[in-house]
């Protein structure tokens, strides 16, 4: 049977009743009430919409929770603004220049990319110097399915490409670079989409058990 997870969003729509205020401080007590009694996801609010949501972020980013994992209020494309210059998107992403790509993604996973690009621009600077990416931040569902979210909908997958071309998807065929940029991303417990029933090599993507070492380390906030 699939598991059910639960997501709450007291904190974010529950606070928007009228008489109702939340200090961060009271915001935290509640985030861990809502942690003792399971609940898997708790939206915590909007960073960037106003002070004390960033207030809270921070100071549940330090709090333990057993299994609850803090979840972000956002909004997509404004009318009158570009997303470059909302300050509501800024305050969940990230853009970075690393090495030879420029990329929007969560913070941590910039900074896995990082180390990843650091390890291939010593072992394989040929590989290192023809990457190329197809994207990372999208919001889309899964190629070829109608239900299934992409992890690049999050910010936590990034397409890849070898000088200038795009692996053939579904083809069974991998670009030999790919193979060898595939074992340092899969030391930085990321997933390789290669590896998928239907194969998409130029696919990598944060594994859920690394999202999990991040989010309790604080990171993912
Ligand atoms: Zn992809």
């Amino acid at each position: 049977m699939e598991p059910i997870l639960l997501y709450d969003t007291t904190l974010r729509d529950g606070t928007q009743g009228e008489n109702i205020s939340f200090s961060a401080d009271e915001k935290v007590k509640i985030a861990e009430r809502l942690d003792d009694m399971g609940i898997h996801y708790i939206e915590g609010g909007w960073p960037g919409s106003n002070p004390k949501d960033i207030q809270f972020f921070d100071m549940a980013g330090r709090a333990k929770f057993k299994q609850a994992r803090l979840a972000a209020f956002g909004a997509t494309r404004k009318p009158g603004i570009a997303p470059e210059d909302d300050a509501n998107l800024k305050a969940l992403l990230e853009t970075r220049q690393i090495g030879p790509i420029r990329i929007t993604m969560i913070k941590p996973a910039l900074d896995s990319l990082e180390r990843i690009m650091g390890r291939l621009q010593e072992t394989e600077p040929d590989i290192y110097a023809s990457i190329g990416t197809a994207g990372a931040l999208c919001v889309r569902l899964i190629r070829g399915s109608s239900s299934s979210i992409s992890n690049h909908s999050w910010g936590t997958a990034v397409d890849l490409k070898l000088e200038g071309r795009l692996d053939g998807f579904g083809d069974g065929s991998t670009q030999f670079g790919l193979l060898i940029i595939a074992e340092l991303f899969n030391e930085e417990g990321w997933f390789w989409g290669a590896t998928y029933s239907r194969e998409d090599s130029m696919h990598f993507e944060v594994g859920v058990e690394t999202l999990r070492s991040w989010a309790s380390a604080g990171l993912n906030d």
